[in-house]
Protein backbone atom coordinates (compact mmCIF):
# COMPACT_ATOMS: atom_id res chain seq x y z
CA UNK A 1 0.00 0.00 0.00
CA UNK A 2 0.96 3.30 -0.89
CA UNK A 3 2.22 5.38 1.84
CA UNK A 4 -0.46 8.22 1.43
CA UNK A 5 -3.08 5.77 0.98
CA UNK A 6 -5.61 6.92 3.23
CA UNK A 7 -9.72 5.80 3.71
CA UNK A 8 -12.43 8.40 4.47
CA UNK A 9 -13.57 7.29 8.29
CA UNK A 10 -16.96 7.97 9.32
CA UNK A 11 -16.00 6.95 12.65
CA UNK A 12 -17.99 8.38 15.37
CA UNK A 13 -14.66 8.60 17.59
CA UNK A 14 -11.87 8.67 18.07
CA UNK A 15 -12.13 9.57 14.23
CA UNK A 16 -10.36 11.47 11.30
CA UNK A 17 -8.10 14.41 11.68
CA UNK A 18 -6.88 16.83 9.29
CA UNK A 19 -3.96 15.23 6.91
CA UNK A 20 -2.03 18.83 7.20
CA UNK A 21 -2.04 18.07 11.19
CA UNK A 22 -1.23 14.65 10.90
CA UNK A 23 1.97 15.27 8.64
CA UNK A 24 3.06 18.12 10.74
CA UNK A 25 3.00 15.62 14.11
CA UNK A 26 4.80 13.39 11.81
CA UNK A 27 7.35 15.68 11.01
CA UNK A 28 7.78 16.65 14.38
CA UNK A 29 7.59 12.94 15.84
CA UNK A 30 11.56 12.28 16.73
CA UNK A 31 12.74 16.06 16.52
CA UNK A 32 10.07 18.38 18.04
CA UNK A 33 10.95 22.03 16.76
CA UNK A 34 15.11 21.54 17.29
CA UNK A 35 15.19 19.74 20.72
CA UNK A 36 16.15 16.87 19.43
CA UNK A 37 13.04 14.83 21.48
CA UNK A 38 9.66 13.91 21.08
CA UNK A 39 6.68 15.77 22.40
CA UNK A 40 5.62 12.23 23.33
CA UNK A 41 9.32 12.37 25.27
CA UNK A 42 8.90 15.73 26.64
CA UNK A 43 8.66 16.68 30.68
CA UNK A 44 6.01 18.29 30.87
CA UNK A 45 7.83 20.63 33.43
CA UNK A 46 9.82 21.88 30.27
CA UNK A 47 9.46 25.31 28.97
CA UNK A 48 8.86 23.67 25.58
CA UNK A 49 6.05 21.68 26.87
CA UNK A 50 4.50 24.76 28.94
CA UNK A 51 4.66 27.04 25.60
CA UNK A 52 2.47 24.07 24.03
CA UNK A 53 -0.19 23.81 26.31
CA UNK A 54 -0.41 27.77 27.03
CA UNK A 55 -0.41 28.02 23.29
CA UNK A 56 -3.42 25.42 22.97
CA UNK A 57 -5.27 27.19 25.54
CA UNK A 58 -4.91 30.93 23.83
CA UNK A 59 -5.77 29.41 20.35
CA UNK A 60 -9.04 27.40 22.13
CA UNK A 61 -9.81 31.06 23.76
CA UNK A 62 -9.43 33.03 20.53
CA UNK A 63 -10.89 30.26 18.08
CA UNK A 64 -14.62 29.91 21.08
CA UNK A 65 -13.84 33.61 21.87
CA UNK A 66 -13.97 32.37 25.34
CA UNK A 67 -14.13 35.03 27.96
CA UNK A 68 -11.75 35.78 30.63
CA UNK A 69 -14.06 34.99 33.51
CA UNK A 70 -13.71 31.26 32.13
CA UNK A 71 -10.82 28.51 33.36
CA UNK A 72 -9.98 26.65 30.33
CA UNK A 73 -9.03 22.93 31.50
CA UNK A 74 -7.02 19.73 29.73
CA UNK A 75 -8.19 16.75 31.67
CA UNK A 76 -8.27 13.09 31.52
CA UNK A 77 -11.32 10.54 32.23
CA UNK A 78 -13.01 11.23 29.19
CA UNK A 79 -16.20 12.61 29.05
CA UNK A 80 -17.26 10.04 31.10
CA UNK A 81 -15.83 11.73 34.19
CA UNK A 82 -17.42 14.67 33.34
CA UNK A 83 -20.46 13.03 34.47
CA UNK A 84 -19.19 12.84 38.13
CA UNK A 85 -17.12 15.82 38.08
CA UNK A 86 -20.17 18.18 37.26
CA UNK A 87 -22.25 16.73 39.94
CA UNK A 88 -18.96 17.02 42.67
CA UNK A 89 -17.98 20.39 41.50
CA UNK A 90 -21.71 21.88 40.65
CA UNK A 91 -24.65 19.89 42.76
CA UNK A 92 -23.25 21.80 46.41
CA UNK A 93 -25.96 24.90 46.58
CA UNK A 94 -29.07 23.46 47.12
CA UNK A 95 -27.91 20.04 45.69
CA UNK A 96 -30.68 19.93 42.78
CA UNK A 97 -29.75 19.61 39.20
CA UNK A 98 -32.65 19.43 35.95
CA UNK A 99 -31.46 16.90 33.19
CA UNK A 100 -32.56 16.66 30.15
CA UNK A 101 -32.29 13.17 28.15
CA UNK A 102 -32.15 13.66 24.77
CA UNK A 103 -29.99 10.45 24.31
CA UNK A 104 -27.98 7.50 25.69
CA UNK A 105 -25.05 10.08 26.59
CA UNK A 106 -27.20 12.41 28.64
CA UNK A 107 -29.11 9.38 30.62
CA UNK A 108 -25.83 8.46 31.85
CA UNK A 109 -24.57 11.30 32.99
CA UNK A 110 -28.08 11.63 34.39
CA UNK A 111 -27.64 8.84 36.26
CA UNK A 112 -24.45 9.37 37.55
CA UNK A 113 -25.74 12.42 38.95
CA UNK A 114 -28.04 11.12 41.31
CA UNK A 115 -25.38 9.40 43.23
CA UNK A 116 -24.55 12.74 44.03
CA UNK A 117 -27.83 14.88 44.69
CA UNK A 118 -31.48 15.53 43.46
CA UNK A 119 -31.04 15.38 39.93
CA UNK A 120 -34.39 15.41 37.90
CA UNK A 121 -34.87 13.98 34.74
CA UNK A 122 -37.27 16.71 33.30
CA UNK A 123 -37.85 15.50 29.73
CA UNK A 124 -36.76 12.53 28.22
CA UNK A 125 -37.23 11.23 24.56
CA UNK A 126 -36.11 7.82 25.15
CA UNK A 127 -39.76 6.25 24.28
CA UNK A 128 -39.10 7.13 20.70
CA UNK A 129 -35.73 5.93 20.32
CA UNK A 130 -34.18 9.75 21.14
CA UNK A 131 -35.34 10.62 17.36
CA UNK A 132 -35.69 14.07 18.65
CA UNK A 133 -34.84 16.46 21.40
CA UNK A 134 -37.38 16.78 23.56
CA UNK A 135 -38.60 20.54 23.79
CA UNK A 136 -38.85 22.34 27.34
CA UNK A 137 -38.92 25.81 28.43
CA UNK A 138 -37.54 27.53 31.74
CA UNK A 139 -41.06 27.09 33.61
CA UNK A 140 -40.23 23.08 33.20
CA UNK A 141 -37.43 24.08 35.44
CA UNK A 142 -36.99 23.90 39.10
CA UNK A 143 -36.45 27.40 40.14
CA UNK A 144 -33.59 26.32 42.83
CA UNK A 145 -31.66 23.75 40.41
CA UNK A 146 -27.92 24.15 40.72
CA UNK A 147 -27.70 23.72 36.96
CA UNK A 148 -29.67 22.78 34.23
CA UNK A 149 -27.77 19.92 31.92
CA UNK A 150 -27.85 18.86 28.51
CA UNK A 151 -26.17 17.20 25.77
CA UNK A 152 -25.73 19.34 22.74
CA UNK A 153 -25.10 17.16 19.84
CA UNK A 154 -26.34 13.48 20.27
CA UNK A 155 -23.31 11.66 19.05
CA UNK A 156 -25.56 8.40 18.62
CA UNK A 157 -28.43 9.23 17.58
CA UNK A 158 -27.61 12.16 15.61
CA UNK A 159 -29.34 14.90 16.82
CA UNK A 160 -28.41 18.47 18.04
CA UNK A 161 -29.87 21.35 19.64
CA UNK A 162 -30.73 23.65 16.69
CA UNK A 163 -32.20 26.13 18.77
CA UNK A 164 -30.83 26.77 22.40
CA UNK A 165 -33.98 27.28 24.78
CA UNK A 166 -33.87 29.77 26.78
CA UNK A 167 -32.84 28.77 30.47
CA UNK A 168 -33.20 32.14 32.13
CA UNK A 169 -30.68 33.06 34.76
CA UNK A 170 -29.66 29.07 35.24
CA UNK A 171 -26.58 28.19 35.03
CA UNK A 172 -26.38 25.59 31.83
CA UNK A 173 -23.86 22.79 31.59
CA UNK A 174 -23.46 21.43 28.02
CA UNK A 175 -21.57 17.88 27.02
CA UNK A 176 -20.56 19.03 23.26
CA UNK A 177 -18.34 16.39 22.94
CA UNK A 178 -19.08 15.71 19.81
CA UNK A 179 -20.06 19.59 18.09
CA UNK A 180 -17.06 21.52 19.92
CA UNK A 181 -15.87 23.64 17.01
CA UNK A 182 -18.17 22.76 14.61
CA UNK A 183 -19.90 26.56 15.35
CA UNK A 184 -20.09 29.25 17.13
CA UNK A 185 -21.27 29.35 20.83
CA UNK A 186 -21.50 32.32 22.64
CA UNK A 187 -19.32 30.57 25.93
CA UNK A 188 -21.13 33.24 27.85
CA UNK A 189 -24.52 31.37 28.05
CA UNK A 190 -23.01 28.56 29.76
CA UNK A 191 -21.91 27.62 32.97
CA UNK A 192 -19.77 25.08 31.87
CA UNK A 193 -19.12 23.70 28.59
CA UNK A 194 -16.85 20.03 28.11
CA UNK A 195 -15.81 18.02 25.22
CA UNK A 196 -14.11 14.68 24.99
CA UNK A 197 -11.29 15.39 22.48
CA UNK A 198 -11.34 12.47 20.22
CA UNK A 199 -14.23 13.61 17.99
CA UNK A 200 -14.04 16.65 16.63
CA UNK A 201 -10.59 17.63 17.98
CA UNK A 202 -7.60 15.47 18.58
CA UNK A 203 -6.72 11.61 19.26
CA UNK A 204 -8.25 10.39 22.65
CA UNK A 205 -6.88 10.97 25.88
CA UNK A 206 -7.87 14.42 26.99
CA UNK A 207 -11.43 16.28 27.74
CA UNK A 208 -11.96 20.21 27.43
CA UNK A 209 -13.37 21.85 30.63
CA UNK A 210 -14.41 25.40 30.04
CA UNK A 211 -16.15 26.75 33.40
CA UNK A 212 -16.99 29.65 34.68
CA UNK A 213 -14.78 30.72 37.56
CA UNK A 214 -17.28 31.49 39.93
CA UNK A 215 -18.53 27.91 39.98
CA UNK A 216 -15.04 26.51 40.43
CA UNK A 217 -14.06 25.66 44.24
CA UNK A 218 -17.55 24.64 45.86
CA UNK A 219 -16.75 20.72 45.96
CA UNK A 220 -17.18 19.10 49.04
CA UNK A 221 -13.63 18.54 51.10
CA UNK A 222 -13.54 14.84 51.00
CA UNK A 223 -13.71 15.00 47.09
CA UNK A 224 -11.19 13.19 45.65
CA UNK A 225 -7.99 15.56 44.59
CA UNK A 226 -7.95 15.30 40.68
CA UNK A 227 -12.38 15.45 40.85
CA UNK A 228 -12.37 18.93 41.80
CA UNK A 229 -11.90 21.39 39.21
CA UNK A 230 -9.88 23.63 41.55
CA UNK A 231 -6.98 21.07 41.45
CA UNK A 232 -6.42 22.19 37.83
CA UNK A 233 -7.48 25.34 37.67
CA UNK A 234 -5.03 26.55 39.97
CA UNK A 235 -2.19 25.03 38.43
CA UNK A 236 -3.13 25.62 34.77
CA UNK A 237 -3.87 22.00 34.22
CA UNK A 238 -0.83 20.37 35.42
CA UNK A 239 -1.08 19.53 38.99
CA UNK A 240 -0.09 16.42 37.66
CA UNK A 241 1.21 15.05 34.42
CA UNK A 242 -1.38 15.96 31.89
CA UNK A 243 -2.08 13.94 28.11
CA UNK A 244 0.77 15.62 26.93
CA UNK A 245 0.80 14.28 23.20
CA UNK A 246 -2.92 14.64 22.73
CA UNK A 247 -2.65 18.42 23.93
CA UNK A 248 0.22 18.75 21.70
CA UNK A 249 -2.17 17.26 18.79
CA UNK A 250 -5.15 19.26 19.75
CA UNK A 251 -2.97 22.67 19.77
CA UNK A 252 -1.79 21.67 15.76
CA UNK A 253 -5.80 21.58 15.17
CA UNK A 254 -6.48 24.96 16.42
CA UNK A 255 -3.53 26.28 15.13
CA UNK A 256 -4.88 24.33 11.66
CA UNK A 257 -8.55 26.04 12.56
CA UNK A 258 -7.46 29.32 12.89
CA UNK A 259 -5.33 29.63 10.03
CA UNK A 260 -8.31 28.46 7.37
CA UNK A 261 -10.62 30.48 9.03
CA UNK A 262 -11.91 29.51 12.17
CA UNK A 263 -15.27 28.84 13.60
CA UNK A 264 -17.09 30.24 10.99
CA UNK A 265 -15.08 28.48 7.95
CA UNK A 266 -15.61 24.88 9.78
CA UNK A 267 -19.54 25.75 10.33
CA UNK A 268 -20.35 27.14 6.66
CA UNK A 269 -18.21 23.98 5.62
CA UNK A 270 -19.78 21.36 7.91
CA UNK A 271 -23.29 23.03 7.02
CA UNK A 272 -22.41 21.63 3.32
CA UNK A 273 -21.55 18.57 3.86
CA UNK A 274 -23.95 18.01 6.37
CA UNK A 275 -27.09 19.57 3.72
CA UNK A 276 -25.35 16.70 0.99
CA UNK A 277 -25.68 13.76 2.86
CA UNK A 278 -29.58 15.13 3.94
CA UNK A 279 -30.47 15.97 0.32
CA UNK A 280 -29.19 12.63 -0.77
CA UNK A 281 -31.67 10.80 2.37
CA UNK A 282 -34.44 13.48 1.41
CA UNK A 283 -34.62 12.57 -2.17
CA UNK A 284 -34.38 9.21 -1.56
CA UNK A 285 -37.33 6.56 -1.09
CA UNK A 286 -34.98 3.56 0.14
CA UNK A 287 -32.62 5.70 2.64
CA UNK A 288 -34.09 7.47 5.25
CA UNK A 289 -32.91 9.55 7.96
CA UNK A 290 -34.11 8.44 11.20
CA UNK A 291 -34.00 11.75 13.24
CA UNK A 292 -37.07 14.44 13.28
CA UNK A 293 -35.82 17.28 10.47
CA UNK A 294 -35.60 20.64 12.96
CA UNK A 295 -33.19 18.18 15.61
CA UNK A 296 -31.10 16.87 12.83
CA UNK A 297 -27.61 16.85 13.91
CA UNK A 298 -24.42 18.52 11.26
CA UNK A 299 -21.71 15.87 12.59
CA UNK A 300 -23.14 12.39 12.99
CA UNK A 301 -25.86 11.91 9.88
CA UNK A 302 -28.10 8.60 11.13
CA UNK A 303 -29.68 6.95 8.36
CA UNK A 304 -31.33 3.27 7.89
CA UNK A 305 -31.92 1.13 4.39
CA UNK A 306 -35.10 -1.06 3.89
CA UNK A 307 -33.86 -3.57 6.25
CA UNK A 308 -31.03 -4.73 8.36
CA UNK A 309 -29.92 -6.80 5.87
CA UNK A 310 -29.46 -4.43 3.17
CA UNK A 311 -27.90 -2.05 5.95
CA UNK A 312 -24.91 -4.61 6.65
CA UNK A 313 -24.62 -5.09 2.71
CA UNK A 314 -24.26 -0.79 2.46
CA UNK A 315 -21.70 -1.20 4.85
CA UNK A 316 -19.93 -3.67 3.18
CA UNK A 317 -19.95 -2.15 0.32
CA UNK A 318 -18.87 1.15 1.51
CA UNK A 319 -16.13 -0.51 3.35
CA UNK A 320 -14.53 -2.10 0.14
CA UNK A 321 -14.75 1.77 -1.42
CA UNK A 322 -12.83 2.92 1.33
CA UNK A 323 -15.31 4.47 3.40
CA UNK A 324 -15.21 2.90 6.87
CA UNK A 325 -16.93 3.05 10.17
CA UNK A 326 -20.44 3.50 8.45
CA UNK A 327 -22.37 0.91 10.82
CA UNK A 328 -24.73 2.68 13.13
CA UNK A 329 -23.98 2.18 16.97
CA UNK A 330 -24.62 -0.93 18.28
CA UNK A 331 -27.71 0.03 20.66
CA UNK A 332 -29.92 1.59 16.96
CA UNK A 333 -28.15 -0.24 14.47
CA UNK A 334 -28.53 1.39 11.06
CA UNK A 335 -26.25 3.48 9.55
CA UNK A 336 -24.33 6.36 10.86
CA UNK A 337 -21.69 8.66 9.22
CA UNK A 338 -19.85 11.07 11.04
CA UNK A 339 -18.81 13.67 9.39
CA UNK A 340 -16.62 16.06 12.09
CA UNK A 341 -14.60 19.02 10.71
CA UNK A 342 -11.75 17.16 9.31
CA UNK A 343 -13.93 14.77 6.97
CA UNK A 344 -12.95 16.67 3.37
CA UNK A 345 -16.29 17.44 1.19
CA UNK A 346 -14.76 14.73 -0.95
CA UNK A 347 -15.66 11.93 1.77
CA UNK A 348 -19.07 13.37 1.78
CA UNK A 349 -19.43 13.46 -1.73
CA UNK A 350 -18.14 9.83 -2.60
CA UNK A 351 -20.37 8.24 -0.05
CA UNK A 352 -23.45 10.07 -1.85
CA UNK A 353 -22.49 8.80 -5.15
CA UNK A 354 -22.07 5.22 -3.35
CA UNK A 355 -25.60 5.97 -1.90
CA UNK A 356 -27.34 6.87 -5.73
CA UNK A 357 -25.53 3.61 -6.57
CA UNK A 358 -26.63 1.35 -4.39
CA UNK A 359 -29.85 2.38 -4.12
CA UNK A 360 -30.18 1.91 -7.63
CA UNK A 361 -28.90 -1.26 -7.50
CA UNK A 362 -31.07 -2.62 -5.10
CA UNK A 363 -34.59 -0.51 -5.87
C1 LIG B 1 -18.24 9.95 23.15
C2 LIG B 1 -19.11 10.76 24.03
C3 LIG B 1 -19.04 10.70 25.43
C4 LIG B 1 -18.15 9.73 26.16
O1 LIG B 1 -16.85 10.02 25.98
P1 LIG B 1 -15.66 9.11 26.59
O2 LIG B 1 -14.48 9.96 26.29
O3 LIG B 1 -15.67 7.80 25.87
O4 LIG B 1 -15.90 8.97 28.04
C5 LIG B 1 -19.84 11.55 26.16
N1 LIG B 1 -20.70 12.39 25.56
C6 LIG B 1 -20.81 12.47 24.22
C7 LIG B 1 -21.78 13.42 23.61
C8 LIG B 1 -20.02 11.65 23.42
O5 LIG B 1 -20.14 11.73 22.08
Amino acid sequence: MADDYRVYNFSAGPSTLPVEVLKKCADEMLNYEGTGESVMEMSHRSPEFQKIIDDAEANLRKLMNIPDDYYVLFLQGGGTLQFSMVPINLMTGTGKADYIVAGQWGKKAYEEARKFGDARCVASSEEDKYSYIPKVTKEDIRDDVDYVYICYNNTVFGTHYNELPDFGDHVLVADMSSCILSEEVDVSKFGLIYAGAQKNVAPAGMTIVIVRKDLVGHAPANTPIYLDYKTHADKGSMYNTPPCYTIYVAGEVFKYLLANGGVAAMHEKDVRKAQKLYDCLDESDFFHGTVAKEDRSLMNVTFVTPSADLDKEFVAGAKERGMINLKGHRIVGGCRASIYNAMPEEGVDALVAYMKEFEAAHK
